[in-house]
């Protein structure tokens, strides 16, 4: 590889809200890319919990300390992204394999669409193995403790958000 740029990854994700388990895989990106964009979804036609800002501020206090993570946001095709920032590998967390279908499809149609650009895959920390954002939220709202599950900043936002849905 002759761009040093092309040695940046891109995680790219929803992250709604992040968990531990999207906090273990920029970890392990880290450890093997000399720069890592973590970039967040903002997709208009796709509604979330929380805003892309919030998210955005989320990612940045659990993981914009590390020297080598940026935290961004995108919108539209995610390759386009990618290419922009000249970059030309995709980071995905697989977590079981009920994710593969799914991530597969997303591989091989961003492939198609941009034959240099590779997905690598990661898996989490097995504790994280059954962690997701909905999941978390779910359990969250219910009163469910999740500190554990979660970035501290995470944890602060859901307490917030759900404290104020209650009745
Ligand atoms: P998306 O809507 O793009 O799937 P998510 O925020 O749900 O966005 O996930 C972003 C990426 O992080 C996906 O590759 C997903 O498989 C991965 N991921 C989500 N939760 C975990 C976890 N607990 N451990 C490892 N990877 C995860």
């Amino acid at each position: 590889m002759d761009d040093k740029n092309q040695m940046t990854a891109v995680y790219p994700g929803s992250f709604d809200p992040p968990t531990l388990g999207h906090i273990d895989i920029i970890k392990r990106a880290t450890a093997i890319f000399p720069k890592v964009i973590v970039a967040v979804l903002k997709n208009p036609g796709k509604k979330t919990t929380f805003t892309s800002e919030e998210r955005l501020s989320m990612l940045r206090s659990a993981a914009g300390q590390e020297k080598n993570v940026e935290i961004d946001s995108f919108e539209g095709l995610l390759v386009d992204y990618v290419q922009k920032k000249n970059a030309r590998v995709i980071i995905r967390g697989l977590r079981v394999i009920s994710d593969f279908e799914y991530e597969f499809q997303m591989a091989l149609m961003n492939r198609k669409l941009y034959p240099h650009i590779e997905t690598i895959y990661l898996m989490p920390h097995e504790k994280y193995s059954y962690v997701s954002s909905s999941l978390v939220k779910e359990v969250a709202q219910l009163g469910g403790e999740v500190g554990c599950l979660v970035p501290p900043s995470v944890e602060a936002h859901l307490k917030l958000l759900f404290r104020k849905s209650k009745p």
